[in-house]
């Protein structure tokens, strides 16, 4: 859960945007107000939201942190895409494919598996937790 979905406001959301949506948070979970369904993690997660948020340059950060991690989900696994006639035979064994890795590790398939047309296959590396998507 990141700032924007606690307050239910988006990246394009504005600072009078995330003003009210904040506003309308306190009061249903301030503990005054609302004592028996005080939920006090949530409240502490609004108030923190709305102090990095309200905050230009707080939020600009926060902005830049979060486009990383999506950058990283993505980038950290997938070593790159291939097509399957970019595999190659490497020792005796004609029916196993492979791929060189950063690692020095190779990604191996059998041959047998990119007979099908039009498939995306996930190939992880004998060495290291990188994988590599070979369409056929
Ligand atoms: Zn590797």
């Amino acid at each position: 859960m990141n700032y924007y979905d606690i307050l239910g406001c988006t990246k394009e959301s504005t600072y009078e945007d995330i003003k009210r949506a904040y506003r309308t948070l306190v009061l249903k979970f301030h503990p005054d107000k609302n004592t028996s369904e005080f939920d006090n993690t949530k409240f502490q997660y609004v108030l923190e939201a709305w102090h990095i948020l309200r905050d230009p340059t707080l939020r600009a950060e926060y902005d830049g942190i979060q486009e990383q991690e999506v950058l990283d989900s993505e980038s950290i696994l997938i070593y790159a895409k291939i097509s399957a006639n970019e595999l190659k035979v490497m020792d005796n064994d004609k029916n196993i494919l492979n791929y060189q890795c950063r690692c020095g590790g190779f990604y191996s398939i059998p041959r047998e598996y990119i007979q099908k047309k039009n498939q995306s296959i996930h190939v992880p590396c004998l060495e290291c937790t990188l994988l590599i998507i070979v369409e056929t």
